[in-house]
């Protein structure tokens, strides 16, 4: 395993006991430390790059004197750029699910095979089935929650979100291999419609890797059915890999936000701060488990903790 930031940093503050101020000089080392730590966090190197210039022009302001020496004043300010660029700069609500819209409201689940989609549909169906989100300290009142896969691609995905849908409580409206993705979805958003439906969760196919034919598919899906949120779904444990995954679906998709999953895992939450970099989107959830209650509101504060370590 690698060595976390802190400790990192507090190796290389030893050498700023005693100075006044922070200073390029003084401060190289430490930089130095957060730089590999991220790295090791697997956050992506132009992300490392810009990230570290940024605390540096933000540390070499910053006058020391309050603090007990300069290294804690500096890993005061890793910890709150960190907490910035997670989506502490976009504002509390930011991280919120947006519902507001004329039911049904259409949440689009976009994301590479195996990322945790058709888990993911589940987990947040669950979470607005039984009343459980709490947004910016209030909780949202119970929904009743349509889910549908368009995965025509691999019938067990469709097996899988009648299952998941079962264990959570929420309706599936069942589609086939046989069907176009386009007439599923268009016939799911008018079941919704005339069943009163608040929220419909469209979980879409993915391929082990992006490829041209599926984002032209999911991206005529989202112009057909306009989702007031488009989820990029990402695994935290594909580290580097993420960047490359979420710059191709933030090109092909104006998505509205990202879930970061599998962060029950080894993985630091790097990719974290690399996505949310990438797409510009807030992070909205973080899966921790296996389990359908796993889901939880992603904190800007709380992540920037734990690529600290
Ligand atoms: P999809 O292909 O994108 O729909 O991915 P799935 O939802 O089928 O998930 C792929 C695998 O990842 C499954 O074995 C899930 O149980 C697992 N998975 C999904 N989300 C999480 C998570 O947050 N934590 C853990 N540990 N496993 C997860």
């Amino acid at each position: 395993m690698f060595d976390n930031l802190t400790n990192r940093l507090s190796r290389a503050m030893k050498t700023l006991r005693g100075e006044a101020r922070l200073t390029e000089a003084n401060t190289q080392e430490m930089l130095r430390e957060v730089r590999m730590a991220l790295l090791e966090a697997d956050v992506s190197l132009p992300v490392v790059r810009e990230f570290v210039a940024k605390v540096k022009e933000s540390a070499l302001g910053t006058d020391v004197a309050g603090s007990l020496n300069p290294g804690q004043a500096l890993v005061g300010v890793v910890h709150k750029e960190l907490t910035a660029v997670m989506g502490g700069d976009l504002g509390a609500d930011a991280s919120e699910l947006d519902l507001t819209t004329t039911p049904p409201a259409i949440i689009l689940m976009a994301g590479l095979q195996g990322a945790g989609k058709t888990t993911t549909t589940g987990k947040l169906a669950r979470l607005l089935v039984t009343g459980e989100l709490i947004q910016n300290g209030r909780k949202i009142p119970k929904k009743k929650v349509l889910v549908v896969s368009v995965d025509v691609y691999r019938p067990a995905a469709i097996e899988q979100l009648r299952t998941v849908a079962g264990q959570v409580g929420a309706d599936f409206f069942p589609s086939a291999a046989d069907q176009k993705p386009r007439d599923i979805a268009l016939a799911a958003v008018d079941h919704a419609r005339k069943h009163h439906y608040e929220v419909l969760i469209v979980d879409t196919a993915g391929r082990l890797g992006v490829d041209e034919a599926m984002m032209q598919e999911i991206s005529m899906l989202h112009g057909l059915i306009k989702p007031i949120e488009t989820l990029f779904v990402v695994d935290a444990m594909q580290g580097q890999d993420a960047v490359n995954v979420a710059k191709a679906f933030g090109e092909a998709l104006p998505l509205t936000g990202v879930v970061l999953t599998k962060l029950d895992g080894d993985a630091r939450g790097g990719a974290a701060l690399s996505v949310r970099h990438i797409t510009g989107k807030p992070l909205k959830f973080i899966g921790t488990s296996e389990k359908l209650d796993g889901l939880e509101v992603f904190h800007p504060e709380r992540m920037a903790q734990r690529v600290l370590g």
